[in-house]
This record gives C-alpha cells, sequence and structure tokens, in this order.
C-alpha cells in the first residue's frame, strides 16, 4: 500500500509543479459537542444559517459522523488528529490510570501536558502521530509544509519533543473571532504560511452541557456559530492568499466535532455507594463511563454487584464489544461500567448533578453522532455522504495534502468518495487502480521503446547488408551526403563481418 502512495503522490507533486496547480491548504474547525441534527433542529426553530447553508449546498455534508468509544473530548479530538481508535492512541478518557507508571492522571492539569500521556509507546512506528507533525515532516518539494494548530487537544504537548510551527497554550477565554483572525494571518503570511490549520472552539458543548441538547440556548449557539463561520468567509475572502485565487477559493475547510450531546436529569442518576463499598474499588473518568480497577481478590465480587444494578452497562474487560475497539490498551482496565443513554453515575450523594446534558455514551446512539461539514477545491460539490467514520479523517487530509499516512486504523477507502477534483478522482479513480495502470503504462512504454530498438537495429543490419551490396558490385559513386556518413560511421564494423 505504501508503495501505492508513494507512486501516486510523487505524480501529483510532479504535475502540481509543472502545471503551476497550486499547493493544497485544508482548515479543519471543531466546534466541541456539535450533534449532527443541530442545523436541522435550529433551522425547524426557524434560524438562518445562511453560512452553514453556503458550506452543504457548495461542499458535503455527511448524515453524521461516528465518533470513537468512549465519546468523551480529548480521546475523539486524538482520534481525529491521528486517525486511530482510543485503544490504539492511548488517549482512553479524560481522566485515566495507567498501570505502568502507576500513576492516574486528569489531561487538563499540568501534569497531562506531558508527553508520556499521550505517547504511551515507545515505538515511533506504531505510536500515533497528529496530523500536524506528518504535514510537517512530510517530503517538502514545491512549497514548504507548516501546521498551525489553535488550542487543538493534544497540540500544546510536545510529540517526540516537538510542537507544531504555530500553537497556542489553551486559555479558554479566547474568543472564537480572536482564533480565527490568528489562523487566517497564519495562511496569509508572505514569509511563513502554513498550509494545514487546525481550530479548535468549546462551543456548543459547554451550552449542551448546562442547558441540555434541546433548550433555545443550543438555537442562539448555533447561531453564533454560523455568523463566526461568515467572518471566517469574509476574512478568507480579503487574502490573496501567497497563490492567484484567494484564500477563500483555496483553502479546502473541515467543519466537525468530537461527540453529540444526550439530555440528563436529576431523576436518572446511579448512585454507586448505595449498592456498593466504594473502597473496593477505584473508578477512572468522569460520568457516564468509567473504568474500573478493583482491589486484588475482588475482582468478582465487583464485577457481580455493579452488574445487578439497573441502568448501567458492565463489562469484563475482556468481553467489551469489539466494535467499540476498546480494550487492547494497558490504561482500559478490568471492568468498564457506562451508563444508559440519559443517566448519570455518581460515586455517592455528595456529588451533585448541575448537568442538563452529557456525552460519554455508546457511540452506537444517535444522539453521541457529530457533524462532518467540507466546502473547498478537493471535496464534491452538494453532496451529501452516508455516516463517516472519525477515524477515516485523518487519511482523507493526508490524501488532499498529498501525505504518506503514518500508521492509523482508518482507510481511505470508506471517505474519498465526497473527494471531487483530487487529480485523478475526475477519472473515478482509487490509488490502487491508479497506481496499476500506471505500472501498465510504464510496461507498454519499455516494450515499445524495446520494439522500436529492435526495428532499427534491423534497418541498420538492411543498410549494411545492401551497401556490401552495392560495394560489392563497386558502384560507389552515388553515395548522398547522409547515407555516405552513415556508411562510414559502420565501416569499421563492416570489418567485423566474417
Ligand atoms: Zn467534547
Amino acid at each position: 500500500m505504501k508503495l501505492h502512495y508513494l507512486i501516486y503522490f510523487t505524480l501529483a507533486h510532479l504535475l502540481q509543479i509543472y502545471a503551476h496547480i497550486e499547493y493544497p491548504l485544508l482548515l479543519m474547525i471543531s466546534f466541541d459537542g456539535f450533534r449532527h441534527d443541530y442545523i436541522e433542529m435550529a433551522k425547524r426553530a426557524g434560524k438562518h444559517l445562511p453560512n452553514f447553508d453556503r458550506i452543504i449546498s457548495e461542499g458535503v455534508k455527511a448524515d453524521y459522523m461516528k465518533d470513537a468509544m468512549i465519546t468523551k473530548t480529548f480521546p475523539n479530538h486524538y482520534s481525529i488528529v491521528t486517525g486511530m481508535y482510543e485503544e490504539s492512541h492511548g488517549v482512553v478518557h479524560n481522566a485515566m490510570y495507567d498501570p505502568v507508571y502507576g500513576q492516574s492522571v486528569e489531561l487538563w492539569t499540568p501534569e497531562g501536558h506531558t508527553e508520556k500521556w499521550w505517547n504511551g509507546t515507545t515505538d515511533r512506528k506504531t505510536g500515533p502521530e497528529p496530523i500536524w507533525m506528518t504535514n510537517e515532516l512530510a517530503p517538502e518539494e514545491s512549497f514548504t509544509r507548516r501546521s498551525g494548530v489553535y488550542f487543538w487537544p493534544g497540540s500544546d504537548v510536545p510529540h517526540y519533543g516537538q510542537y507544531p510551527h504555530h500553537w497556542k497554550p489553551y486559555n479558554k477565554s479566547t474568543p472564537l473571532h480572536t482564533r480565527i483572525d490568528s489562523m487566517v494571518e497564519w495562511f496569509s503570511s508572505e514569509e511563513k504560511p502554513i498550509n494545514l490549520g487546525l481550530l479548535y472552539y468549546e462551543e456548543p458543548d459547554r451550552t449542551g452541557h448546562h442547558h441540555g441538547p434541546d433548550s433555545p440556548e443550543i438555537l442562539d449557539v448555533i447561531v453564533e456559530l454560523d455568523n463566526a463561520l461568515g467572518y471566517l468567509f469574509n476574512k478568507l475572502d480579503e487574502h490573496p492568499g501567497n497563490g492567484h485565487h484567494r484564500l477563500g477559493d483555496r483553502v479546502n475547510l473541515i467543519v466537525t466535532s468530537d461527540h453529540g450531546m444526550a439530555g440528563v436529569s436529576e431523576e436518572r442518576v446511579i448512585t454507586l455507594s448505595k449498592h456498593i463499598n466504594t473502597t473496593q474499588f477505584g473508578m477512572f473518568g468522569s460520568s457516564p463511563v468509567f473504568n474500573v480497577e478493583p482491589l486484588p481478590g475482588k475482582e468478582d465480587l465487583v464485577y457481580e454487584i455493579l452488574s445487578n444494578i439497573s441502568h448501567l452497562h458492565v463489562y469484563h474487560k475482556e468481553d467489551i464489544p469489539d466494535d467499540f475497539h476498546y480494550k487492547n490498551n494497558r490504561r482500559i482496565l478490568k471492568i468498564l461500567i457506562v451508563a444508559e443513554e440519559g443517566w448519570s453515575i455518581v460515586k455517592d450523594a455528595t456529588e451533585n448533578m448541575t448537568l442538563y446534558g452529557n456525552h460519554g455514551y455508546n457511540n452506537s446512539l444517535d444522539s453521541m453522532h457529530s457533524i462532518f461539514l467540507a466546502r473547498g477545491p478537493a471535496f464534491r460539490s452538494g453532496f451529501r455522504s452516508p455516516p463517516l467514520s472519525i477515524v477515516d479523517i485523518y487519511s482523507l487530509i493526508c490524501d488532499i495534502l498529498y501525505m504518506v499516512p503514518h500508521h492509523n486504523d482508518g482507510k481511505l477507502e470508506r471517505i474519498q468518495h465526497i473527494l471531487a477534483t483530487h487529480l485523478f478522482e475526475h477519472f473515478k479513480l482509487n490509488v490502487t487502480v491508479f497506481t496499476y495502470i500506471i505500472a501498465f503504462s510504464l510496461c507498454a512504454l519499455v516494450a515499445g521503446v524495446l520494439s522500436c530498438r529492435a526495428c532499427c537495429c534491423q534497418q541498420k543490419r538492411g543498410y549494411r547488408k545492401s551497401t556490401l551490396h552495392i560495394e560489392m558490385n563497386g558502384v560507389h559513386g552515388i553515395r548522398t551526403g547522409a547515407t555516405s556518413h552513415l556508411l562510414q560511421s559502420d565501416s569499421s564494423e563492416e570489418d567485423e563481418i566474417p
């Protein structure tokens, strides 16, 4: 597969250089907790969303994006940029315990900003590589690759000691417009422009938690986000973008999210201490999903009691369903507990339930699915796509930016139907078929050259024979200049003819 990609990207580069095609740009925005149906919901309520409408009519809208299990913020943002399920990249919850380190962490704390929590393997080949690194490590040919990352979870943590070209230490009070201003500045820089930008914003997750996904407040936030997209489009259109086209026409834009949102209430709370002595196990994570580590010797007891609690799904690690892709990692502990949709888990009654919305439930639930929109020269126009998988976004971006993907769990084949103008998409070819055609053409070319060469030799041999015939008949005086040259140059060889 790698060879296919190498041939494909080399040809793409050559075409780009010789046909003076401007190099591709990509900006991906994550609006945290943007459920897949919020746009339709807002429109049903009479809200005007001209900028979301513009992306949808000029680009691609997927029915929904299926996020990775568990449907929490840090794990899914890392799945988007690495193309890996959580069991593969190792960020298995916002708060987790690592038995090898003998240590737990909350990823939003200073300890959570150390590399060991974002790269739990020493094998660089199979460990996670965020797309901003893949971009900057890819070979440079006609342009310099730089990544600009604004608050994307994990971007303020070094990976193998490296940060993206632009990044910011997280500050949740930075307004979205300020983030957009910086992003457009990075793309339009004359000296050091970026070709890949990633931007994170905390809404509508914050409002979804505090007011619930079906609240009027959510509708107002969706309108605000639409306005922000309009602001982005205007800013992009103001800039020539170091090329022949305005940035607004060049930038490939993806708008996506890390999970959806389900309504929760005070009436639907599982208080563990009412059922079990909670000193018999450690629990890591946050409602409605936890990794549970029973004390030695208490495994069976803890499992048995937990599995008898209503509205709670309880799995032995080895019995976690395969389609969760949430099993093969040391940070996934002996027991996984996940509440039923709309239910919350607290350890004891001292914990207050102040939320009206939450996420973390089974990733097959409709309420956990998130948004996926895309617009730009690489994408089809006015296209409605079947559901997409979050781990395929990494491969998609690699394809658009001519990069060989690092090891990951995604498949370009599952998502490339949303691409339109990407070089060979016109011909409805995938990378493999294209490579076979190139290989066949090369063989045909070599065969053609060899045939011509054989033909020429044959002709030369014919000349020599006729020359010999002429000489033997003693008719030297009729040589023209050209034939004379040919005959002279062959004369030494003629001597060797027995
Ligand atoms: Zn989130």
